[in-house]
């Protein structure tokens, strides 16, 4: 079959025009990096089907990026019927850099010219069959998001990919010109495909290609070395990309033509970046944008309207029905996450009732009801009831991505972060970790320094994804309907800073000490800010949507039906009823373990049933959503008279009902949240992370986990619950800490001044 590699800029619409072959759904961003394992998938819409490769965007083919040597070496090696060179056409002349230097392979090449609909919208024009004439070779104007020249792109690809190409440069006219065809020659004498991009490549000092053509590279250098001495100093490769953004502009510029008024919008953009990535206004506004996201999923008293709307303001509606409180309660109007989230709850707490009057019609028998509707129903309705929130929480994060806000923030922080040993490279996977941890690990193979890379790895759990997200959620709900004051939203919010802020001081203290090393360059423009798509952030949300339900009808029902099990049975197999739940074989396991959570606030100081907080964060290392489903499960049966299904079903007030029994602070409920979020995280992110990193590294980064999570919450435990003893001892260390200071001060000044004297 004919195969076809797709190659452009970050951020030209690769993945959207891949997915528009192919029909393939996967993740769009605005986002550069975020395709770096090679996806591959089959286009049949054409005369006759074609395998389509998507490679990482790249700037250039030089060998300074991980995604650079990928795509390079891919075209090189693998050797692609065709390259579809997708170029951004609202900002044709960079992007026809790299076409410049695709054109010196020996492939067929299409150039696509994508974002035809918002070139159009812009009123700009592209003359394209002049293009074609001055590049020679075929294109064709497209819109990946639209559909529009795609059926003519299918078709003049197949076709392209039958016929056989030879490279062609722009640098032919320039000076360089003899050297690079002398290295040609024997390049091509030696058997080389490709010769003409090789001798390039080896002209302009490529490190790659010296290595691997010792004798040609020592030749050019012989060449080249009175050129490079005489006419442009150390800038060698600047000359290079001058001499091809020149060819550009005088050869193929003249195909664009510009609407008067692109300085007016150029302008407008610009001036909404000056606020945005403002040194200091930078990231106040990332937060606030955060707690304004977070307030719309979480928030039970929307905008803080509850003491405007003055006394008596129960938004409570539809009192009696599985819909009560919908739109808002006593504590204000809910936030259209929460209106979803108790929309979902009416329904799940309708079906397990149906289903337990149901049973009890029929004469089912007591251990049967509780085991459907308290054991099996709990625990998998208590999890899909944050299904809303989590898409909710998702729609506004794809659409940070997709406007080309995210691309700011990593801006911003890499500004800050360099100087603390990382790069704004590093912080994508990481904030691809919200979403979860598996690709986000994947996509760490973007940082070409391995210990950055280990470093990166280790703290992308922190950045709690989206199966973490009902504990936090949950556990910020039940600590405000338990305390009756604080806000969820806030709550939750604060958790997610957490985890940033421990990601970040842990990546700074490896990279000081045992994960000293190269920073990886961060080459990224802004993207241009886009209106999303609505397919595309509907796809993502469906896509999250169905991965979500599918983990919980399999994973996390298995689970709990496990754990029921296991909490209604004896060692010897005598079943027991949920007043004698002590003596279930979960119990004594739970009770083995809970000491070990003693330090950190969640362990034995939570006397009889206080081991379902043990066994709910046991259950959270085989999946995340787990530690919810557990408290479903089980707290109807060790809470006496709890009603989960008169709760409707609601994972808070599970939550809720066991901190009543088990007398957990809200020191302790945080720090169980903390713990959670930091420690070893779910199966399948602990077998990327072995995959991505060395055995010794991977071993030293479970203890890693398990580290942090214990140092954190211990501390967050400590504080909370000792804030007095705590603060003086604290203060106490710090005046010692600063009247150490001083005095080393003072001491090293006298010094100073001795010697200037006995000098
Ligand atoms: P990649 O980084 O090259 O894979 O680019 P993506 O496929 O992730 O696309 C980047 C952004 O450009 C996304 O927000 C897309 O929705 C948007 N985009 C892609 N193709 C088009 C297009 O033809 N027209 C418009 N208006 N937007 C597009
Ligand atoms: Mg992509």
């Amino acid at each position: 079959m004919i195969r076809v590699a797709l190659a452009g800029n970050p951020n030209c619409g690769k993945t959207t025009l891949f997915n528009a072959l192919t029909g393939a759904t996967a993740h769009v961003g605005n986002w550069p990096g975020v395709t770096v394992d090679k996806r591959e998938g089959v286009c049949k819409k054409g005369s006759e089907p074609f395998v389509v490769v998507d490679l990482p965007g790249i700037y250039s083919l030089s060998p300074y990026t991980p995604e650079e040597v990928i795509a390079r070496n891919f075209i090189l090696d693998n050797k692609p019927d065709c390259v579809i060179d997708i170029v951004d056409s609202t900002n044709l002349e960079r992007n026809l850099y790299l076409t410049t230097q695709l054109m010196e392979m020996d492939v067929p090449i299409v150039v696509a010219l994508n974002m035809a609909d918002e070139l159009e919208k812009n009123g700009d024009k592209i003359d394209v069959k002049l293009l074609e004439e001055r590049l020679d070779m075929p294109v064709v104007s497209v819109s990946a998001v639209t559909g529009k020249g795609i059926k003519e792109l299918i078709d003049r690809t197949i076709a392209a990919a039958k016929r056989k190409r030879q490279g062609v440069s722009v640098l032919g006219s320039t000076m360089l010109a003899p050297a690079i065809e002398e290295a040609a020659v024997r390049m091509r004498d030696d058997g080389v495909s490709s010769p003409l991009f090789h001798a390039i490549k080896l002209t302009e000092g490529d490190s790659l290609e010296s290595e691997n053509h010792k004798k040609t590279a020592a030749f050019v250098n012989n060449y080249t070395r009175g050129m490079k001495d005489a006419t442009f100093g150390n800038d060698w490769e600047a000359f290079f990309a001058n001499a091809r953004y020149d060819y550009i502009t005088a050869n193929y510029s003249p195909a664009l033509t510009r609407k008067s008024g692109e300085g007016k919008r150029l302008k407008m953009s610009e001036k909404i970046d000056r606020v945005l990535t403002n040194k200091w206004a930078g990231i106040p506004l990332f937060v606030v944008i955060l707690f304004v996201i977070f307030h719309l999923t979480f928030s039970e008293n929307l905008l803080f309207l509850a003491p405007a709307l003055g006394a008596g303001g129960d938004w409570t509606m539809f009192e009696g029905t599985p819909f009560e409180g919908l739109f808002g309660s006593s504590a204000g109007i809910s936030s259209p996450g929460v209106i979803l989230q108790k929309f979902i709850e009416g329904i799940t707490g309708a079906i397990s009732g149906g289903i337990g009057e149901g049973m009890a019609a029929a004469g089912a028998a007591d251990w049967a009801q509780g085991f459907v509707v308290d054991g099996v129903l709990g625990g998998l309705f208590a999890v899909i009831g944050f299904l809303p929130q989590i898409l909710v929480l998702f729609l506004f994060f794809s659409l940070l991505e997709d406007s080309g806000y995210m691309a700011r923030v990593a801006f911003i922080l890499d500004r800050l972060l360099r100087k603390l040993g990382l790069s704004g490279r590093a912080l994508m996977p990481m904030i691809m970790g919200f979403g979860c941890s598996v690709p986000a690990m994947i996509n760490t193979r973007t940082l070409a320094d391995e210990k950055e890379r280990t470093a990166t790895v280790r703290v992308i759990p922190f950045f709690s994804c989206g199966a973490k997200l009902p504990i936090l959620g949950g556990c910020a709900g039940a600590l405000v309907t338990a305390s009756g004051f604080g806000n969820a939203d806030v709550i939750t919010m604060l958790m997610y800073l957490l985890g940033m802020c421990v990601a970040l001081v842990s990546v700074i203290l490896m990279r000081s000490t045992t994960m000293r090393g190269e920073l990886s360059p961060f080459i990224m423009e802004l993207p241009n800010y886009r209106r999303p798509g609505f397919r595309s952030t509907m796809l993502h949300l469906w896509d999250k949507a169905k991965h979500f339900i599918k983990k919980a009808f399999t994973i996390i029902l298995a689970s709990t039906i496990i754990i029921w099990f296991f909490s209604h049975f004896t060692w010897d197999w005598g079943f027991v009823s949920d007043e004698d739940m002590g003596s279930s074989i979960l119990a004594s396991l739970g009770k083995l373990v809970q000491p070990l959570f003693t330090p950190v606030g969640f362990g034995a100081q939570l006397g009889a049933v206080g081991w379902v907080f043990a066994v709910a964060a046991i259950t959270g290392l085989i999946a995340k959503e787990n530690v919810i489903a557990t408290f479903g499960t089980l707290a109807a049966a060790v809470v006496a008279g709890f009603d989960l299904e008169a709760a409707g079903e609601d994972g808070i007030a599970a939550i809720d009902a066991l901190m009543g029994v088990t007398g957990i602070s809200g020191a302790g409920l945080i720090a169980f949240i903390a713990f959670n979020m930091l420690t070893i995280p779910c199966f399948a992110a602990v077998a990327t992370a072995r995959g991505e990193l060395t055995k010794k590294s991977f071993r030293w980064t479970l203890l890693f986990w398990l580290g942090s999570s214990y140092l954190v919450s211990s501390m967050i435990y400590t504080i909370g619950e000792f804030i007095w003893p705590v603060a003086v001892w604290a203060a106490a260390w710090a005046i010692a800490v600063a009247v150490i200071v001083i005095i080393n001060k003072r001491l090293k000044a006298k010094e100073e001044q001795k010697k200037i004297k006995t000098a």
